[in-house]
């Protein structure tokens, strides 16, 4: 590859670890696939959590530090109903307008609220737009993230309920990481109604099908030896 195509892939490839470790997917050919869901913690998240639980899906939330601080209460109540979190950065910036200082310290930023709201330490990280900058890797090292990016995203802050659900049930198969949002980036009171609405059309669905909802550590396979000691210092220590 050419430098500048190296470096395009570096940032948006989905296997790429060149700037910071990640997985994209579980194994094909199981009979699993993960939803997962960004932007969070926000007002319309207890709602997608009765949903979930009322169809016995766990999830894994990838959490902005801002929203965290603002609704810790609704941060503690998603790992409360048995979900797993993530770190998703704290104010959403747009990296590649920042320095490697700046990347750096809003991922940091991020994993010490959600230290402080949950009481431990979250191992799993989606980027802001799913791209990877310089200063990223450091920060996930010195956190112990693993970075976590998706084969499947419907674009619920944008399509119909309709829409959002039929592309789910096109496109989900086994290993699949699945890519939703309960907030809008740091919009208070956002509205999701489209991709809670097309989720329970989804879930209504899927109910008859083959498909198991785990959650991502459970599809990538960090589970159960990594958590049953401190997951971000397995994850620290592979780096
Ligand atoms: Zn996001």
């Amino acid at each position: 590859m050419g430098a500048l195509a190296l470096a395009a892939y570096a940032v948006n490839g989905r296997s790429s670890s060149l700037l910071a470790p990640s997985v994209y997917r579980g194994p094909r050919g199981v009979p699993r696939y993960a939803l997962t869901f960004d932007d969070g913690p926000s007002e319309s998240t207890p709602r997608l959590l009765d949903l979930l639980e009322s169809h016995n899906v766990r999830a894994t939330f990838f959490l902005l530090g801002a929203n965290v601080r603002r609704l810790p209460g609704i941060a503690r109540a998603i790992v409360a109903r048995g979900h797993e979190v993530g770190n998703h950065g704290f104010l959403h910036p747009y990296y590649c307008l920042q320095t490697p200082r700046a990347v750096y310290a809003d991922i940091v930023a991020a994993q010490q609220v959600l230290e402080d709201a949950l009481g431990f330490s979250p191992w799993l990280y989606r980027p802001p737009f799913g791209l990877r900058w310089p200063g990223m890797r450091a920060a996930q090292q010195d956190c112990g993230l693993l970075g976590v990016q998706w084969t499947v995203m419907p674009k619920d802050w944008k399509w119909s309920p309709q829409q959002i659900a039929q592309h789910l049930t096109e496109r989900i198969r086994g290993g699949d990481i699945v890519c939703l949002h309960d907030g809008r980036e740091l919009a208070v009171n956002p509205d999701v109604r489209a991709t809670i609405t097309a989720v329970r059309a989804f879930l209504l669905h899927s109910a008859t099908r083959w498909l198991r909802a785990q959650t991502v550590s459970e599809l990538v396979g960090i589970l159960p030896d990594v958590l049953e000691g401190d997951a971000s210092a397995s994850i620290r220590a592979a780096y």
